[in-house]
């Protein structure tokens, strides 16, 4: 789905690449969640990964230092970007949402830390994919779409690494 979106919206192949193990040292004992930084850190050492950038997913919760709990994480304009799918499928009244609908937000948190990775900064409007959500409902208010400033910048950065 996020291979998908990645080629539908932005013209770029997307390979899946197999699996990998946890890296247990980014596991924070304490609070039982995995620190994003060191997830990042950890796949931008894994030198058997040959790609212009990677978007990792997860099924565990994520943190920052600055944030309790984060849906994705990426260093601007880095190559690793982590997603976790932790709170994503989490109901917010009372009800699980269905599969389509967690995946459209998937969808979302990807397409929103390429544009980091593709060096883009939070968007102040509402409507665009670079707005900041920080929940779940702010995520699905936010469409499946980057504002036209936001557009450019994405090609005039993917022109420029091409
Ligand atoms: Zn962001
Ligand atoms: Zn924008």
């Amino acid at each position: 789905m996020i291979a998908a979106h990645i080629s539908g919206y932005l013209n770029m192949t997307a390979e899946i690449l197999p699996a990998m193990p946890l890296p247990p040292q980014a596991l924070d004992g304490g609070r039982l969640q995995y620190n994003a930084a060191l997830l990042i850190d950890a796949l931008e050492k894994a030198d058997r990964i040959d790609a212009f950038k990677i978007i990792a997913l997860f099924d565990v919760d994520l943190f920052t230092p600055l944030f309790t709990h984060v849906f994705g994480e990426a260093r601007q304009n880095g190559r690793v970007a982590v997603i976790s799918l932790y709170r994503l499928a989490t109901p917010t009244d009372g009800m699980c949402p269905p599969s389509g609908h967690v995946l459209e937000r998937v969808a979302k948190i990807a397409l929103h830390e390429l544009g980091h990775l593709l060096n883009l900064l939070h968007c102040a409007d509402p409507h665009c994919l670079m707005h900041f959500s920080d929940t779940p409902d702010r995520l699905d208010r936010t469409p499946l779409n980057f504002c036209r400033y936001c557009r450019r910048s994405l090609h005039r950065s993917l022109a420029a690494w091409s």
